[in-house]
Parts: C-alpha cells; sequence; structure tokens
C-alpha cells in the first residue's frame, strides 16, 4: 500500500485471515471488500490439531483437499486409571488437515483480496464509516468484521464484552513421528486432571505412526504435556521415544456466548465471538456456520443501499441456531472442570455398563452435541454421586 491510496474505500474490512475471516470471504467473494492480515502467510503461525467433521464441512461446501492427512471413524475415551470408552462409527466421521494448508486452500479463491503483513492497530467511527488504522495507511469501510482470533485487542476497543478468562485454557501440542501402536482410525482422548486440569489430552494419528499430541489445561500446560508423554501408564510407552518434528500453542476458547457479536455495522466472528465447541474447543466448524449466517445479514443489509447499516440480525439468529447446544456444552464444561479424577473413572464406568457406546454411535455429532448430552442428563445413573456439581455447573453456565 503506497500514499496514494492510503485511505482505500471498502464496503466490508475484514480483520483477520483465519478460518473465520476467510470463510467469509469466499461467501461474500462477489461484493466490495478486503481481508487484513498482520502475518506475511496465511495459516501461519499454526494453533490448531486439525480434526473437522466432515458432515460439518459438507454443510460449509468446502471439501479440503491437499491439507487431509488421515479420517477417522471415533474415538477412545481414557478415564485417569485407564479405563478405556469406544465410540466408533461404521464410516469416517472427521477428517484430520494439516491447519496451514487448510487455510491456503480456503484462501485460495480470494488471494487477490487478501493484504498480507497489515496489522490494524485502532479502529474508530467517522462519519458514518470504519477508518482501520495500520502501519501502511487507513483503510476505510462501511462494514467492519472482525475475525482477530483469541487476542480481544480489538473487540475490547471496539466495546464488545471482556471474555471469562478461565474458560480461555493455554494449549500446547507437538507433532510426532515413530509412534507406536496407532490406530489410525480412532482419536484418542485422556480425561483427568492428574494430566490435563481442567481439559483433556489428545493424540490425533496422521498416519499408522504419526500423531498431533497436545493438551489444554488451567495453567503449566507445557509441564503438563511433559509429564503426560513421560509419565502416563500407558500412553506414554508409546509415546516417549517418538521424534518431535513440530511444536505450537495456542489458547483453546470455552467461553460460548459471553456477550454480544454484533453492534450497528461492526461484528466479531469464529474465536472472538466464542463461537467454538466448550466441550472440545473446536472452532472451525462453527466459524463457518457463522460466516454463512453473517453473509447473508450482510448481503441483505448492503443491499437495502439504506446508510443505516445494522447487523444485529446476525447475532439474533447465531443465538436461536446455536444458543442451546452452547449453553449445554458449557454446562458439561463446567462439569468437567469441576468433577474429581474418580468421579470421571465412574462416569466412564457406568456408560461402560449401560452400552453407552452404542447410544453414543447413534445420536453422537461432532459439531451438535445437544441430543447426546441431553441423553446423559436423561440418564442419572451416570451421575447420581455427583448432581451437586451439576447443579452448580447450570447455575454458574446462567452467570458467565
Ligand atoms: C492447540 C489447539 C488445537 C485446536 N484444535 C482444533 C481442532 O482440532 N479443530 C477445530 O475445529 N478447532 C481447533 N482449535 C480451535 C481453532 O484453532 C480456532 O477455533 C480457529 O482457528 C478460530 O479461527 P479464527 O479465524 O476465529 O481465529 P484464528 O485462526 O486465530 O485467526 C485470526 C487471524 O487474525 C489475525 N489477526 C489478529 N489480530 C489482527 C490484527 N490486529 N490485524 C490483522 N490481523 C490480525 C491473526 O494473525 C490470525 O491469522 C484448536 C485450538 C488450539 C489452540
Amino acid at each position: 500500500m503506497n500514499s496514494k491510496n492510503a485511505s482505500e474505500e471498502y464496503d466490508i474490512a475484514i480483520i483477520g485471515a483465519g478460518p473465520a475471516g476467510l470463510f467469509l470471504a469466499n461467501y461474500v467473494e462477489d461484493l466490495n471488500f478486503i481481508v487484513l492480515e498482520e502475518h506475511e502467510e496465511v495459516g501461519r503461525p499454526l494453533h490448531c490439531a486439525g480434526l473437522l467433521s466432515l458432515k460439518g464441512l459438507e454443510r460449509l461446501g468446502f471439501i479440503p483437499q491437499k491439507s487431509v492427512q488421515n479420517k477417522v471413524r471415533g474415538a477412545i475415551f481414557v478415564s485417569p486409571s485407564g479405563l478405556k470408552l469406544i465410540v466408533k462409527s461404521r464410516r469416517d466421521e472427521a477428517v484430520v488437515v494439516d491447519r496451514e494448508y487448510f487455510d491456503k486452500e480456503l484462501a485460495r479463491k480470494v488471494t487477490d483480496r487478501i493484504k498480507l503483513g497489515v496489522k490494524v492497530l485502532n479502529v474508530n467511527r467517522k462519519s458514518g464509516k470504519w477508518i482501520l488504522k495500520t502501519e501502511r495507511g487507513n483503510i476505510c469501510s462501511k462494514i467492519l468484521v472482525n475475525a482477530e482470533g483469541f487476542r480481544y485487542d480489538l473487540s475490547l476497543k471496539l466495546g464488545f464484552d471482556k471474555p471469562p478468562e478461565n474458560l480461555l485454557l493455554p494449549a500446547i501440542q507437538v507433532e510426532l513421528e515413530k509412534v507406536k501402536d496407532l490406530d489410525e482410525d480412532l482419536v484418542e482422548i485422556y480425561l483427568g486432571n492428574r494430566w490435563a486440569p481442567g481439559f483433556f489430552a489428545w493424540i490425533i494419528p496422521l498416519s499408522s505412526e504419526e500423531a498431533r499430541v497436545g493438551l489444554a489445561a488451567k495453567s503449566q500446560p507445557l509441564i503438563c504435556l511433559k509429564n503426560f508423554l513421560n509419565k502416563h501408564p500407558t500412553a506414554s510407552p508409546r509415546l516417549r521415544k517418538a521424534n518431535i518434528r513440530r511444536v505450537l500453542g495456542g489458547r483453546v476458547v470455552l467461553t460460548g456466548i459471553y456477550g454480544e457479536i454484533a453492534k450497528g455495522s461492526s461484528i466479531l466472528i469464529g474465536d472472538v465471538a466464542g463461537q467454538t465447541k466448550p466441550t472440545t474447543g473446536g472452532g472451525v466448524i462453527y466459524s463457518g456456520i457463522a460466516a454463512q449466517i453473517a453473509s447473508r445479514v450482510i448481503r441483505d443489509e448492503l443491499f437495502k443501499n439504506d446508510r443505516d447499516i445494522k447487523l444485529e440480525k446476525y447475532d439474533r439468529t447465531w443465538r436461536q441456531m446455536l444458543g442451546r447446544e452452547l449453553f449445554f456444552m458449557k454446562v458439561a464444561r463446567l462439569f468437567m472442570m469441576q468433577i474429581r479424577d474418580k468421579d470421571y473413572d465412574k462416569i466412564i464406568e457406568k456408560m461402560r455398563e449401560i452400552g453407552f457406546e452404542a447410544i453414543a454411535e447413534k445420536v453422537g455429532d461432532i459439531d451438535f452435541q445437544y441430543k447426546i448430552l441431553k441423553r446423559i442428563i436423561k440418564t442419572p445413573a451416570l451421575y447420581l454421586p455427583q448432581i451437586p456439581y451439576l447443579l452448580a455447573s447450570f447455575i454458574r453456565s446462567f452467570l458467565i
């Protein structure tokens, strides 16, 4: 950008070329927009395990090709004492992608509309327009879309609410080769405070001997990961001697809806809007669903040809569509954050007793978890001794 075009004008300015910004860019491809990304390359730095449901991707109309590394059919949940619950479908349920290349694939159709290496420093409103201040001059737009991810700098400047800090967990992940005894079809989830306080540890197979191994935790995730790699009774012997090929960190967003996501002609989308699953932190599919909703509302408002753009319908539609899902997933996350390791063991034991694997296979959905959570709530035998925790989680879910 040079001084001649120091005040470029667009209908839509999108801050951030992560999945949220890029899905939206694809859905408004025919409109007058720009995407501003502070990094020099789309997809970097990386902060994702890359597990995405096939149903979710189909719904978004985007089936990744080159970035797909593996396909999985289910998961093994391992309790702190080593009890296993295996939920496996007869067909592929999810793909494991390399997020760097996934983002690049997502950017392909809109590459010439992305300005790389442009950090938005501040945003102001002047004469009915948004002025985005960058080191390379100002950008002007009618609509502002903030897809900045989990940092919240600009959303706070725009007057949106601060997210609850205790539901933003630091995470760390390593990519390993020469891992032993991997089942390529199954993701492994290790529950319990002993390994990942407040969350869980994962092993996601990339092939028969490569995997992503990571965890999020209330604090000190690096120490927790070293502990998991070196001391977990069943996982460690398979991981300890593997080679580390890549390390990454980030924050998993478990907030659910925590405030407004639209004000007049500005919206939040993606992690910054709490559009992730509070149970797992997965946010790519939800950011795409939010982008579909946002693109429809933006299109309608721009074509109204009215100077007074109002995007609150995006917020209302998101809540109508996913409010209940997010509420129950947040209750489940708060519940899991409170219970003790021995409670996890009891719950998994009970699940095995009543044949919960079959129920999960029938009603489970990686992205829409209300149905399976409802089945759990309707089966008090699973959590009878933990009812006080569950009630507390319901109450806290309303408050946070
Ligand atoms: C360890 C880990 C594992 C995960 N695993 C999964 C998984 O398996 N599946 C899944 O669905 N989700 C997963 N997630 C969550 C997923 O990574 C996020 O939900 C997703 O990346 C959110 O997309 P986004 O576009 O909102 O934000 P981001 O991907 O963070 O993108 C935001 C972009 O905005 C740019 N930006 C920020 N501020 C500015 C600025 N001021 N100016 C210009 N550019 C700016 C950033 O550089 C960045 O490129 C994981 C997260 C972590 C931390």
